[in-house]
């Protein structure tokens, strides 16, 4: 550093070290925007593709790209680009499907509230246009298909918050029939579950914000494509709309991947037990949980899903199925927390009619079957029966219960002052 001002010094003393020769156990946050090279070709060999390295973090960055390479492992795909959140990763997936004005979408019914509306509103604006159909009926997405010749399907593994399962080899086969890309949101099965890209799904897509990540603490999305899939078109809406994951974000969402299987392992069978409960308060008119479809739906399950377990949410319609008993029962959980996402860590509740879905017309909602006495609840990993002696004590704290049968039902000794 010579004789360098202090101004110059405090820029760039300590910088630019040597990279140890031993590899980092866990790969390090790259806190950088930008990359230093020697020579000006140097950079250019990269700009140019001639040799593969990193520029710049809009184009690509080594804790990103950890996590991409982690999600097409994961989900068995051939690669992957990660994006700022859920969302984003859903609109680079449809734009990677080379929509233009005229093109058809064929969207599950049951889709995510704000899907809906960026087919509607962003889409819509530019000249696609979404139709609908129920994927869990399968002639009626192949009427449908065959009909609009759609350019995409999209559809949800696990719908949210329905649960509503579609038969993703069949719709696979429906979409290459009318030379359409299938697009399946895994949000809520996770890779765990299921892996749409072996079932022939083109694209899989996640709100990494959910399972993925599953500590609250990270937003984020990511598109896993099939081999045959077009990189550039994918990459360009990645970089050219410029909705990158921070490394950041990435480092945390790699972290919770590590966990993936325990957690959901977890979840799962403290879901298993709390459905289980669940079924039996007369207070509850229905309890929506992949284990207890019957029918061609528990078939589909069965093909479909690739685990014994049948996931970690479930949701659940009130006796009294209204907003404000809704309310009122959730109001009175001590323990769960009211949190507007699922996949974490611990026991939440989410009130789909004016949450996830309240973008959509009271009649929408109630032509999906999303009624106001709908609750959604996403399982987290804590002592199930805790949870159990907190919804009780809320069933009676909000009046829908009136006497206390609790004996045997969750920790007896519950205090429920815990969480919001
Ligand atoms: N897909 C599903 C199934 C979701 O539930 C959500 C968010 O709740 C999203 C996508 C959007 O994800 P994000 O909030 O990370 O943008």
């Amino acid at each position: 550093m010579g004789n360098l001002a202090d101004a110059t010094r405090f820029v760039h003393a300590g910088e630019r070290r040597t990279a140890p020769n031993g590899v980092p156990a866990s790969t390090p946050i790259y806190a950088t925007s930008t990359f230093v090279y020697e020579s000006v070709e140097d950079v250019e060999r990269i700009v140019e593709g001639e040799v593969s390295d990193f520029v710049y973090s809009r184009y690509g960055n080594p804790t990103v790209a950890a996590f991409e390479d982690a999600m097409a492992a994961i989900e068995r795909g051939s690669f992957a680009f990660a994006y700022g959140s859920g969302m984003a990763a859903l609109h680079a997936a449809l734009l990677a499907c080379e929509l233009a004005p005229g093109s058809v979408v064929l969207a599950s019914k049951d889709l995510y509230g704000a899907t809906f509306e960026l087919l509607y509103t962003i889409f819509g604006s530019l000249g696609v246009k979404t139709i609908t159909a129920d994927f869990s009926d399968l002639e009626a997405v192949r009427e449908a298909a065959e009909k609009n010749k759609p350019r995409a399907l999209v559809c949800e593994t696990l719908s949210n918050p329905l649960l509503k399962v579609c038969d993703i080899a069949a719709c696979a086969e429906v979409a290459r029939g009318v030379g359409a890309k299938l697009i399946v949101d895994n949000t809520f099965a996770t890779p765990f579950l299921c892996r749409p890209l072996e079932l022939g799904a083109d694209l899989v897509v996640h709100s990494a914000t959910k399972y993925l990540g599953g500590h609250a603490d990270a937003t984020g999305g990511v598109v896993v494509a099939r081999e045959e899939f077009d990189r550039p078109a994918l990459l360009g809406a990645l970089t050219l709309a410029g909705g990158v994951l921070s490394p950041w974000e990435a480092h945390s969402i790699l972290r919770g991947i590590k966990t993936l299987a325990l957690r959901l392992e977890r979840q799962c069978s403290n879901a298993d037990r709390l459905a289980e409960y669940l079924e039996k308060l007369p207070e509850i008119e229905s309890v929506i949980y992949p284990k207890f479809f019957d029918g061609t739906d528990a078939e589909v399950v069965d093909r479909t899903f690739h685990s014994s377990y049948f996931g970690g949410i479930i949701s659940v319609r009130l006796r009294e199925d209204t907003r404000e008993t809704a309310f009122r029962f959730m109001n009175s959980l001590k323990l769960c927390t009211r949190a507007a996402s699922v996949g974490d860590i611990f026991t939440g509740v989410v009130h789909p009619a004016t949450a996830t879905h309240r973008e959509l017309s009271p009649a929408k909602r109630a032509a999906i079957g999303i009624t106001e006495g709908l609750i959604r609840i996403s399982v987290g990993i804590e002592d199930v029966e805790d949870v159990i002696s907190d919804i009780e004590q809320a069933l009676y704290v909000a009046g829908l219960k009136e006497i206390s049968v609790a004996v045997g039902a969750g920790h007896a000794e519950f205090a429920g002052a815990v969480g919001n």
